[in-house]
């Protein structure tokens, strides 16, 4: 459940609101034995439930920040506790447990990819698909009558929780639920993205939710993740296509929000260095061996946030595309230092993520990668916002096609 605390206000004193959240994490998280375990959890889970219903996120965030650089183990329960109950709100009389659902998928296109407003005939067809492949018999699922793009995804841990209350009731209630598409935020348009279908699935308590907690009939053998996953990719493909048209698609494991989004935010970073590598040999037309990757470890407070990868034209310093690899929950270093202000240079590197990004780079056919030494701070285009990335001499540039490149002009190069 490891993510970074979002501002830096961590050694500030705690409101007397965050203090016995902060508390019972500790307690939690020092527990004994599962008996003692179960009374924690249960007190801390009672806490969180009217905080997430009275919008109470500073609080939240304040805690998570606090625990972040004093306690980590505690740090990682409160996260673990948030994200269950904002996704699992309690409904009725408590004979039915519901679940956020969310089914990832990833995309890339020269064009614009689709989100927004599905229409009704496709949430029937993809909330049939879905019970046939994915939820088990048990399940009642309730979709969205929408594609969403990261950026309509709720922002806030309260704002999550008020859309799980809405679908979780209808799911319990077997209604259908219709989002009103017309004020979402504006989706930014990317060469790849992730698009999600989100609903919630109501169970009768103890009953699976998944194919995968299901034995087959036939032999009395669990079906594996991977065996669901291949079969939606199957028929839902297929449908998605039909309102996705000029995109690539590859479809992740749909499950409880959280863990489905990080687990695609994850998929998604090798997904664009891929959808990079082919949109530069199409539209710049040059075979990926006269590419150029330049990789660098971008730092905030002392961590390393992020890989930016910067793709060149061999013998030239100009930038022409970029990918960002941000670092996504565990894989943040271990139990940071209370103290941010470390020397940059000492800070050792990631040497799994950086080999993940060279192995794949070689794998899209890319022989010149350059892995620079230094620590580069996150800086963006002042302009418009857009990262900059190292080019092979550990310059940070604006990523600019050349001009004469073929590109459609639909598409924004950030
Ligand atoms: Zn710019």
């Amino acid at each position: 459940m490891r993510r970074k605390p979002l501002n830096t206000a961590s050694r500030s004193k705690l409101s007397k609101y965050a203090k016995p959240l902060a508390n019972l994490a500790i307690l939690l998280a020092d527990a004994g034995s599962r008996l003692e375990r179960r009374f924690w959890k249960k007190k801390l889970f009672a806490a969180l439930a009217p905080m997430l219903e009275s919008r109470s996120d500073t609080t939240l965030v304040q805690t998570l920040d606090h625990l972040y650089s004093t306690n980590y183990r505690a740090y990682d329960e409160l996260a673990f506790a948030i994200e269950n109950t904002v996704e699992s709100p309690a409904i009725g009389d408590g004979s039915v447990d519901v679940l956020l659902l969310a089914a990832p998928i990833l995309a890339w296109s020269t064009y614009n990819i689709p989100s927004g407003k599905i229409d009704e005939s496709t949430v029937a067809l993809f909330t049939e698909l879905l019970h046939k492949n994915v939820l088990s018999d048990q399940a009642h699922l309730v979709l969205t009558n929408m594609l969403f793009s990261p950026d309509q995804l709720p922002e806030s841990y309260t704002s999550a929780a008020e859309l799980a209350r809405q679908l979780g009731q209808a799911a319990v209630d077997k209604v259908m639920v219709r989002i009103d598409t017309e004020n979402l935020p504006a989706t930014q348009s990317f060469l790849s993205d992730v698009r999600y279908l989100i609903g919630a699935i109501a169970v009768p308590n103890g009953q699976p939710a998944f194919k995968w907690q299901v034995e087959s009939h036939s032999n009395g053998v669990l079906l594996s993740k991977e065996e669901v996953l291949e079969n939606w990719r199957v028929v839902g493909s297929q449908a998605l296509q039909k309102i996705m048209p000029g995109c690539l698609l590859e479809l992740m494991l749909p499950n409880g929000l959280y863990n489905a989004c990080r687990e695609a935010e994850k998929e998604a970073r090798a997904y664009s260095v891929r959808a990079s590598a082919a949109f530069l040999e199409s539209a710049l037309d040059v075979p990926p061996q006269k590419i150029c990757a330049s990789v660098g470890a971008f730092v905030d407070r002392g961590e390393i946030e992020e890989y930016r990868i910067g793709f060149s034209l061999e013998g030239t310093p100009d930038v022409v595309h970029g990918v960002v690899w941000p670092l996504i929950g565990e894989e943040y270093g271990n139990e940071p230092d209370p103290v941010y202000e470390r020397d940059i240079e000492s800070e050792p590197d990631n040497p799994v993520i950086r080999s993940k990004i060279e192995a794949l780079l070689k794998e899209v056919g890319i022989r010149k990668i350059t892995v620079l030494e230094e620590r580069f701070p996150l800086e963006y285009c002042e302009d418009c916002g857009s990262p900059l990335y190292p080019n092979p001499e550990g310059e940070l540039m604006h990523a600019e096609l050349p001009e004469d490149s073929e590109l459609p002009n639909t598409m924004q190069l950030h």
